[in-house]
C-alpha cells in the first residue's frame, strides 16, 4: 500500500460525497486521471462551494497527493462556471503546475459520477463499472481535503454541512462527526415558521426524509434542506409504494418524458422508466421484463421531481424494479452495442435554476455562506457504521477519557471498513453501535 493509502486508512477517510466508499480502497488503484469533484447540483447546498473558496490550498495538496498515490499524470477540478470567484483562486494557485480547470454548466446532476466523468473526459463508465475502469478516479473536494489533513495526521473528526430551507439563519458549517441533529438547529436559530418541519437529508432531489432531529451527523452529511411537512417534496416522500403502484399503473399515459430527460438515457445506457412504469401492471415474468429496463437507474429523481407532467414516481419504480430483479437473482446483460451518448444529451440539461423554481424551492434559497463561529455539542453518538462495509470495532469502553483524533472504533481484521474517531474531548458514557461521549 503506497503510504498516502496508509495514511488515508489511519484516518478513517470514506467518500464524502456519496455512500461513504472507503477512500483507502478507492485510491488503492492505478488511474491516469484524477478527478476533483467539486461540481455541486443539489438546489440549495453550498458546502463544496464554500469549502473550495475557503480552503483552496489544502484542496490542491489533497489533489497532488491524491494523484500521486495512484500514480495520475493528469489532474482536473471540476467546478460550476457560475463559481467564478473560486475559479480565480484555483486559477492562482493551479499557475506555473499542469492542474486543469474544468468549468461546467449550472445544471442537475452535474457532480454525478457518470456525467462528471464523460463531460471531462468524453470518456463513458461501462456497465456496471467505476471510473478506474476508464482510467479516472473521481473524488469529492472534502475527502481531497480530508487527504491533505491525513498528511498530518489528522483524522477526520469533522463534516462540513449546510442548513438551509425554513432555518433562521441558513449558513454551511464544520461539525464534530456524532453532533445530534436538533443542536445544530438550536445553533442557526431554529426554524423560521411556525409548524411542523422535516428535513431532506443529503439534497432536494438525492436525500431522504428525516423527522427525528435527534440523529447524529456522521462523515457523508452534506447538508438538511428544511422543509413545512406540507411542502410538495416532503409529502411526495411519503407516498408508500402501493400508492405509488397504484397511481402509476392507472395514471401513465406512456408520454416517455421521464426517459427524455434521464441523464443516464441520455448518455446512452440502457434505461428507460417510461417502460419501468409498465412493470407495475403486471406480475411475475412480464414484470420483470418492464422491470430490466430499470438496472442503469442512479437514482437521480430527475424523472419523478422533474419530468413527470403527471407526478408520478418513475424513480421509485425503478428502485423497486431494481431490487425485486436483485432479490430473485436475474441475471442481466447490458445490450452489446458501443455506448455512445444521445445526440441530444447537451440540449436536455436540465437548469439547477429551472429545477429550484419546478421543485417550489426558489423562496427557500438562501445563500448558506459558511459560519466560522465555534460550534462545541454537549455530546456526541458517533456511529461505528458510517460507511460501505462492516462496522467498526469499539476500542473505548463506557467511563474512559478521550480526546479529539483518539481512535475509538477500528476496521475488523479481514473486512472492508473504516477508523472512527472521537470527535471533542470527554468522556465515553455509552458503547453499543454509536459511541457516545459527553464533552468535559
Ligand atoms: S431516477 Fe429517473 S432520471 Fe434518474 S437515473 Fe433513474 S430513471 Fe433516470
Ligand atoms: S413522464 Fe410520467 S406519465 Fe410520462 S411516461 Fe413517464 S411516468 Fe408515465
Amino acid at each position: 500500500m503506497h503510504p498516502i493509502v496508509e495514511k488515508i486508512k489511519q484516518a478513517g477517510i470514506v467518500g464524502a460525497g456519496g455512500a461513504g466508499f472507503p477512500a483507502h480502497i478507492k485510491f488503492n488503484a492505478k488511474a491516469e486521471i484524477l478527478i476533483a469533484n467539486g461540481a455541486e447540483c443539489e438546489p440549495l447546498l453550498y458546502k463544496d462551494k464554500e469549502l473550495m473558496r475557503l480552503f483552496s490550498n489544502e484542496i490542491k495538496k489533497g489533489i497532488e497527493l491524491a494523484a500521486e498515490a495512484v500514480g495520475a499524470s493528469r489532474t482536473i477540478l471540476g467546478i460550476k462556471a457560475k463559481n467564478s470567484e473560486v475559479i480565480s483562486q484555483f486559477n492562482g494557485l493551479f499557475g506555473g503546475t499542469s492542474h486543469e480547470i474544468f468549468e461546467m454548466g449550472d445544471y442537475y446532476p452535474a457532480g454525478d459520477e457518470y456525467v462528471l466523468v464523460y463531460e471531462a473526459t468524453g470518456r463513458l463508465i461501462p456497465y456496471g463499472g467505476y471510473p478506474v475502469n476508464i482510467g479516472c478516479v473521481v473524488s469529492n473536494v472534502e475527502t481531497l481535503l480530508n487527504i491533505a489533513l491525513s498528511d498530518s495526521g489528522v483524522p477526520v473528526t469533522e463534516t462540513f454541512v449546510t442548513l438551509n430551507g425554513v432555518i433562521k439563519n441558513p449558513m454551511t458549517l464544520k461539525v464534530p462527526i456524532g453532533t445530534p441533529l436538533n443542536e445544530l438547529i438550536n445553533f442557526a436559530g431554529g426554524f423560521s415558521v411556525i409548524g411542523n418541519v422535516a428535513s431532506l437529508s443529503g439534497g432536494a432531489m438525492m436525500g431522504s426524509l428525516q423527522t427525528d432531529f435527534t440523529r447524529p451527523l456522521m462523515k457523508t452529511c452534506s447538508g438538511f434542506i428544511f422543509l413545512p411537512t406540507d411542502h410538495n417534496l416532503v409529502r411526495r416522500r411519503g407516498e408508500s409504494l402501493s400508492e405509488m403502484k397504484k397511481i402509476g399503473q392507472s395514471a401513465c399515459d406512456q408520454c416517455t418524458y421521464c426517459t427524455e430527460f434521464c441523464p443516464r438515457y441520455l448518455l446512452g445506457y440502457h434505461i428507460e422508466p417510461h417502460k419501468v412504469m409498465r412493470s407495475l401492471g403486471f406480475a411475475g415474468e412480464q414484470d420483470d421484463f418492464w422491470g430490466l429496463h430499470a438496472m442503469n437507474c442512479c437514482e437521480c429523481n430527475l424523472c419523478s421531481l422533474y419530468a413527470c407532467p403527471e407526478d408520478l414516481d418513475p424513480k421509485q419504480a425503478c428502485v423497486r424494479s431494481k431490487r425485486n430483479i436483485k432479490l430473485k437473482d436475474i441475471p442481466y446483460t447490458p445490450p452489446p452495442e458501443d455506448l455512445t451518448a444521445h445526440p441530444m444529451q447537451e440540449h436536455r440539461k436540465v437548469s439547477t435554476h429551472k429545477l429550484t423554481r419546478k421543485l417550489g424551492l426558489a423562496p427557500y434559497n438562501f445563500e448558506a455562506y459558511f459560519n466560522d463561529a465555534s460550534f462545541a455539542p454537549s455530546q456526541v453518538s458517533i456511529p461505528l457504521l458510517q460507511h460501505v462495509g462492516s462496522p467498526a470495532e469499539a476500542k473505548v469502553s463506557v467511563g474512559d477519557s478521550v480526546s479529539v483524533g483518539d481512535l475509538i472504533g477500528s476496521i475488523p481484521d479481514g473486512s472492508m471498513g473504516a477508523n472512527i474517531h472521537a470527535s471533542i474531548n470527554g468522556t465515553v458514557t455509552h458503547v453499543d453501535e454509536n459511541i457516545t461521549i459527553k464533552a468535559r
